[in-house]
């Protein structure tokens, strides 16, 4: 399964800085990457980026959220079929959006199935906190997720999802998980990803995200089960964003 290398940009970058950082990427990225990239920046920036990354085709371009509804009375928020014009991708799940924002895994099942709905792909994110896994409960809370998220969506859709293990408490923190944990992480996803849907388990990417830079690409993204990474902090910066895009095997 090729990787893919896909960048957070979080609440980052105006517009017109966001197209600077895209097109810098876009200069430092070879010309045939060994990873599929996406990029993930604010809402404001999305068209401004889009035009940057259409024209060149490299790079794909999802939004960091969603709203569950379609359209209607809902102030301030933006819902998946006004961001599909440009977006091929949604992330839904993230830790800071469930942890910041309350957001249940009933809510992101919702916003998991408009992106759906909508015609896109779905990042998943989910992973334990460190009370959670110093309690031991990391597979309970994992496979709670998972399976919020995939069961009953069928196989088709499952298909048109990517699931990002980001450990709460490895995003932002500069200590990324061991390459085991991750692989054990992969493992128990992957079987929940399976009994959704038979088969399905091999074709579905796993993302580890949780403080990757360059320099320990190499090592993250070679545990085993993982297809790709979830870059927050280290996407700002053309230079250590491609090089973690460099860092992919070309086969997982
Ligand atoms: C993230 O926010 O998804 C993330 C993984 O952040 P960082 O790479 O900065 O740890």
């Amino acid at each position: 399964m090729r990787h893919l290398i896909a960048g957070n940009w979080k609440m980052n970058e105006s517009p017109r800085q966001a197209r600077a950082l895209a097109r810098q990427i876009l200069d430092l990225l070879p010309e045939q990457p060994g990873a599929d990239v996406l990029l993930l920046p604010p809402y404001p920036a999305l068209g401004p980026v889009h035009s940057v990354l259409a024209e060149d085709g490299r790079v794909a371009l999802g939004a960091q959220n969603c709203h569950w509804e379609d359209a209607g009375a809902f102030t301030g928020e933006v819902s998946a079929p006004m961001l599909s014009d440009w977006c091929q991708y949604i992330l839904v799940g993230h830790s800071e959006r469930r942890h910041l924002f309350g957001e249940t895994d009933e809510q992101v099942r919702a916003k998991l199935e408009a992106v759906l709905r909508s015609g896109m792909r779905a990042v998943l994110a989910l992973g334990e906190t460190r009370e959670e896994r110093d309690a031991g409960k990391t597979e309970e809370v994992l496979t709670r997720q998972c399976c919020s998220g995939m069961m009953g969506l069928g196989r088709d859709r499952i298909l048109r999802c990517t699931v990002a293990y980001e450990p709460v408490w490895a995003i932002g923190s500069g200590a990324a998980a061991e390459p085991s944990d991750i692989a054990d992480a992969a493992a128990i996803l992957r079987s929940v990803i399976e009994e959704a849907a038979s088969g399905a388990a091999s074709e579905v990417r796993i993302l580890y995200g949780g403080s990757v830079t360059a320099r320990t690409a190499p090592v993250l993204l070679g545990a085993e089960g993982v297809s790709g990474a979830l870059v927050g902090g280290a996407s700002l910066n053309a230079a250590e964003f491609c090089g973690i895009v460099a860092a992919a095997p070309a086969h997982a």
